[in-house]
Parts: structure tokens; sequence; C-alpha cells
């Protein structure tokens, strides 16, 4: 019999990401992995199979842009390849209601765009594909997994606005995002260091979307961000956490419309805000240009920051993860971070550090720092294989 497949589905606004796993008894096997880029204006269709080191790109072009039209030629081209037997979706907001992943079906379907409003900027796309594969293939087993759902054990004064009762009970509370992420590193520590995997770890989530999060004994305790994916750090072109009196001020001394407020704080603001020049810290490194700089302080001073804050309601500290774009690719990033937090225990090992190590402080220092790479994908794929376990 053939082995079973698993697809999964990270559809984002400009990018459809897609992995093929095979279910093994030591757990999902990745087989496919690739994307659609630009698919708004000009896609661009890449995947690499099995061991193959370079990824085959097929120049899709305007006629297919758009989010369905890829889609379709996604499902298509997946279905030459493999029988999928299920589907795995990243969907980032689950709501009070949700805390784990689920088996789709058209109620959750309709509750999940209920939330919409809550994630704008991700949600839709994350559904559309849910929708497109249950319209083609009624029959199919769709499992949603939730970026929220791993923060799902944070104390009840974690998960609070100092809000008034009634937009609490609206939903307007502190959910968190990146948990699948979160989720994967918890379970990696398992392996790369079973002590501190039982201990109080600070993982720095940092890729375009960046955020921390204070992880005890394998469960979440608090992270940076809150009701949206916009709070906490700075990020590639989000603001992260601001006064909330500055947001007052633009609407009502700047007459800035909501749509603009929207798109300064998602599109104009973080890296790319703070140097003037870019998102991409690849570039900012490279740059002599003195906003580089500013933006690369300003970021690794509120990721310290962070680190303090998420010590303090673990009560303490015994290991840290960097992962994600910039964590797992930025040495300068995690050593201007790490040589602030001398204070905490940590002394970076610079070789380890330059070379990307998964271990990058001495074997002196008292508390240890990694660098472990993420994969949503394949902790989504481990999900639906429990799923069609039972
Ligand atoms: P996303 O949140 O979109 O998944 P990623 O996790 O891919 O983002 O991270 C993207 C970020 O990682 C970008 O700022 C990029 O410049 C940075 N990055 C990737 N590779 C490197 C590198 N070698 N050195 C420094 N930064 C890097």
């Amino acid at each position: 019999m053939d082995p079973q497949t698993i697809a999964v589905i990270n559809a984002g606004s400009s990018s459809l990401k897609f992995s093929l796993f095979e279910v093994t008894s030591s757990g999902p096997v990745r087989r496919i992995r690739g994307q659609i880029s630009e698919i708004n204006t000009a896609p661009v269709f890449s995947a690499r199979i099995g061991s193959q080191t370079a990824a085959r790109e097929q120049i899709l072009g305007e006629a297919h842009a758009g989010h369905q039209r890829c889609l379709h030629y996604l499902l298509e081209w997946l279905g030459q390849h493999a029988q999928v037997h299920a589907a795995g979706h990243r969907v980032v907001h689950g709501g009070l209601a949700f805390s784990q992943p689920i088996v789709v079906d058209s109620a959750a379907i309709k509750a999940l765009e209920g939330l919409i409003p809550l994630a704008p900027l991700h949600q839709p796309y994350n559904l559309e594909p849910i929708r497109a594969l249950s319209r083609l293939y009624p029959g199919l087993m769709q499992v949603a997994c939730f970026d929220t759902a791993f923060h799902a054990t944070k104390r009840k004064e974690a998960r609070r606005f100092p809000l008034p009762r009634a937009l609490a009970d609206a939903g307007i509370r502190r959910y968190g995002f990146h948990g699948l992420s979160y989720e994967y590193i918890a379970m990696k520590l398992k392996e790369v260091d079973p002590v501190l995997a039982q201990g109080r770890t600070v993982v720095a989530h940092l890729g375009n979307g960046a955020s921390m999060c204070a992880i005890h004994g394998g469960k979440a305790v608090d992270s940076t961000m809150g009701l949206t994916a916009a709070d906490g750090l700075p990020m590639g072109t989000r603001s992260g956490a601001l006064d909330p009196g500055v947001l007052l001020f633009m609407a009502r001394e700047l007459n800035m419309s909501l749509e603009t407020i929207e798109d300064v704080l998602y599109r104009q603001s973080g890296l790319k805000g703070i140097s003037g020049l870019t998102h991409d810290m690849r570039l900012l490194e490279q740059s002599q240009h003195p906003g580089a700089r500013d933006a690369i302080d300003v970021f690794v001073y509120r990721i310290q920051q962070q680190f303090g804050a998420l010590c303090a309601v673990m009560g303490g500290i015994d290991g840290a993860v960097f992962t994600a774009g910039i964590g797992e690719n930025s040495s300068l990033v995690r050593r201007q971070t790490l040589r602030g937090l001398g204070w905490l225990g940590f002394e970076l090992d610079d070789t380890a550090n330059a070379q990307h190590a998964t271990r990058i402080t001495t074997a002196n220092s008292n508390i240890p720092a990694y660098v472990i790479p993420t994969d949503e994908d394949l902790m989504i794929a481990h999900h639906v294989q429990n799923i069609l376990a039972v």
C-alpha cells in the first residue's frame, strides 16, 4: 500500500508555502517543499523534491495572478505528485474557541471566518485554501492548526488587557502568535537539551514577523504579542508595541485616517521605518547608512527589554533559543543581544555564534543559548498525523 501523505499549506497575503509529508512510524517525513511567491502580481512557483538541493522554478506570470488561480495551480501540481490523504493548514487565529488543532467542517469554517476582524491581514488568506479544498475534494480530511493555540496555557492575568470587562468579553484579549513555531521549538528542545526543555526558556522568533515567548516545561507562560500580530517587538515593517496615545495623536492631531494608520503600523514601521531603507536584515547589516545601525540598535534594545519581562514572569531563566530568519542567520543580532544579557548568565562563544552552531554559549556560561531552525509545517504535519492515527 502507498504510504499516506499529508499536504501542509501555509497561505499568506503574498505567498503560498507548502510541504508534502509522508506518514511514517517515526513521524512525518518531508518529501516536497515549495512556494508560490508574488501571488498577487507575477507568481513564481518553486519546489524542491526529495533530496534536491536546488529548487525548480517556474514563472507562472500575470495570467496566474491571484489567490484562487495560484491555489488551483498548486492543487493540480500536488495531485500529479501524490495522492494526498489529508491537508493541514496554518491558521493564525483560533480565538477563544479553538485551543487545539481541529478537523475542519463547514461550521468550523464559519466560526473561523468570524475571527477575521481579529486578524484581517492574515486570517482571510489562511481560510482561502481550506474553502477551495473543501469545494474541490469534499471528502478530504482537513486540519486547521492555530498560531494562537500554544498560548492557551497562559495564566488569566497574562491574557487580559487592562480594559473594561465588556471589551474582554468581546474577544479583546492577549492571545499570542507564532504558536506553531514555539510548539516546534519546545518539541525539538527535548532532543537538543532535555534538561532545559523541563526548565524556563525564552524563545526569540525573529523573522519578518517577530515575537518572543516564555516557555516553562514546554508550556507557554507569556509572549510579546497580544490581540493581533502587530504587538511586541519591532518587526520588518510592523511597529510592535506603542504607547496607545500614539494612535490617538496620529488620528486627532495629524488627521490620519484609519487606513493610513493601519498602513503605518503594519507596512511602514519597524526596521523599514526606523532605517528609512529596508525591512531586510541582510541589507541592513551590510549598509553603512546610520539609519541601518539605528534600526538594528532599536530592534536589539527591544529584544533585551523583553528578555527581562519574560524572565520576570517565569521567576528566572534557564536558557534561550533563537529562531526564524534573523534568529537563525544573524550572528550580529544574536551577539549584540546576548552581550547585553551577561547579567542573566549568558557568556557568548563568538566562534560558535559566527558559525551558527546549535549552542552559541561557552562551556562556562551559566546558562545556554541555542540556535534552532524552526519548522512550522512539520509541526502541523505532526498534528495531522496524530489525528489520522486516531
Ligand atoms: P517570515 O516572518 O516572513 O517567515 P523569515 O523567518 O523568513 O520571515 O525571516 C526573514 C528575515 O530574516 C529578513 O529580515 C531577512 O533579512 C533575515 N535573514 C535571512 N537570512 C539572513 C542572513 N543570512 N543574515 C541576516 N538576516 C537574515
